[in-house]
């Protein structure tokens, strides 16, 4: 019998993401419980790999004995030198952006603004996902997935979450806001990861 997984995160289109995972695999992926009333672990690593290993540890103390995932991800657009990055969340309030309630809508519309003027085939760029596994506070191991898109210059789509109005597939013509569930998980930065990761919990 295959091990439950438990992701620790908060964020719902993570969660959403992680839903279809345990669709896909037939595995059981919950989300770790009480994690609302954790203290969030720090996210001030360098890189997607080292939040989402320091992630997967810090949460895994609080569940002895079993699996923990965590995942960091986040935009890299090459020609902003691979930013936003590991700042993907908080882009737009690092730079004291707010023109919208919603944190996704200002990172949205802050990311617009530093593109303005950049023609398409200069647009390009990935969503990259590390996936990290963690047991009583030892690491697993982590896996990694990217998915490669441009930046649209106005938003298409209503589905998904963070970047995906923006995130447009030449191959599909579609945003990942524009994709039905099956598809973004099949092909999204994440879906990727985590297949790569699974191979080591069968
Ligand atoms: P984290 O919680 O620090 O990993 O934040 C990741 C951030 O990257 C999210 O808040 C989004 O802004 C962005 N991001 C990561 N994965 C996706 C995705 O699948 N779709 C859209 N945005 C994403």
């Amino acid at each position: 019998m295959a091990r439950t997984l438990y992701v620790a995160s908060t964020n719902p289109g993570k969660l959403r993401d992680f839903a279809l995972a345990a669709a896909a695999h037939g595995r059981l992926i919950l989300p770790l419980p009480g994690l609302d009333a954790i203290e969030p672990a720090a996210e001030d690593g360098l890189t997607f790999e080292d939040n989402a290993r320091e992630k997967a540890l810090y949460y895994s103390w609080f569940l002895p004995g079993e699996i923990v995932l965590a995942d960091d991800s986040g935009l890299e657009v090459d020609i902003l030198k691979g930013a936003p990055g590991v700042r993907s969340a908080r882009y737009a309030a690092d730079s004291g952006f707010r023109a919208a309630a919603t944190d996704d809508v200002n990172n949205n519309l802050f990311l617009l603004q530093q593109l303005a003027g950049v023609p398409d085939d200069q647009r390009g760029g990935r969503y990259h996902c590390v996936l990290a596994a963690a047991q009583d506070s030892t690491s697993l191991v982590t896996a990694h997935g990217t998915v490669e898109g441009r930046i649209l210059s106005s938003p298409r789509g209503s589905g998904g979450f963070g970047y995906d109005p923006l995130f447009y597939l030449s191959a599909l013509e579609r945003t990942m806001a524009e994709m039905d569930d099956q598809a973004k998980w099949t092909l999204s930065h994440r879906g990727h990861a985590f297949r790569a990761l699974l191979q080591h919990f069968t």
